[in-house]
């Protein structure tokens, strides 16, 4: 398949060899730079693939599953405390941007403001990004915050991951609910402008929907 020969072409017949199988697109993904301000973001160049989310919603797990990694991208206990958008590297030369978390209550309003600004700069005049993971809670759904972040970027016509997280809290019926839910909230709050989305049931816990997660990247970065 066509797919297939373009995403096993930037590996080394070794690396298949020695892991029995192709590769996901952010395995062996390494640590390049972070950036606290926009003036310090790397210059322009590599294509990005940017991870946003509420605080907590599991956006660093996720970064980390897809990586098969446990520590690539740092979890933490205390909600709120990347700051940072930190580049990593891909085998591709992609680079995968993993945003500061939002929406963390305790952290002042300056600070939150602070935060948002950065992002949204980043979302709106980033001209390499290619395309957005947002994760998303399965428990909880969409946010304001997350349909605000949508609202910035969709328009531009670039495609839009979302992964529903943490779906192993969920029983199957309930997981799909979530999935539909979140489809449904897109598809009313952007209409035609959502078209290029996906949804994924995904879990840091089991490893669920990471491999149609690698799909989808495999495909936006041919
Ligand atoms: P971030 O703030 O969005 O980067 O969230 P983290 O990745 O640090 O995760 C926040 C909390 O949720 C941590 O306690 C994780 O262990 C937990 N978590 C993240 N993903 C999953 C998942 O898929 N399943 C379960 N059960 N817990 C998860």
């Amino acid at each position: 398949m066509k797919k297939r020969a373009i995403v096993a072409e930037s590996l080394r017949p070794a690396e298949v060899a020695r892991i029995g199988r192709i590769p996901g697109p952010l395995e062996g993904a390494r640590f390049v730079t972070g950036a606290a301000m926009m003036s310090q973001l790397p210059v322009e160049g590599a294509r990005e693939i940017a991870f946003a989310g509420r605080s907590n919603a599991g956006k660093s797990s996720a970064i980390n599953a897809l990586a098969r990694r446990s520590a690539l991208a740092r979890t933490s206990r205390t909600p709120g405390r990347t700051r940072e958008i930190n580049f990593f590297a891909l085998r591709s030369g992609a680079h995968v941007v993993d945003l500061p978390g939002y929406g963390y209550a305790a952290v002042s309003k300056a600070q939150k403001e602070a935060w948002q600004q950065l992002l949204w700069s980043y979302v709106t005049s980033r001209t390499t990004l290619i395309g957005l993971v947002l994760i998303v809670d399965a428990r909880r759904g969409l946010a304001a915050l997350d349909v605000e972040l949508l609202s910035a970027f969709l328009p531009s016509a670039r495609p839009v991951l979302i992964l529903a997280t943490k779906i192993d809290k969920l029983n199957a019926a309930q997981g799909r609910k979530a999935v539909a839910d979140i489809h449904g909230a897109v598809d009313r709050a952007f209409g035609d402008a959502a078209n290029g989305k996906s949804v994924i049931g995904f879990s840091a816990a089991t490893s669920q929907g990471v491999t149609s997660a690698d799909a989808v990247l495999a495909r936006w970065l041919e």
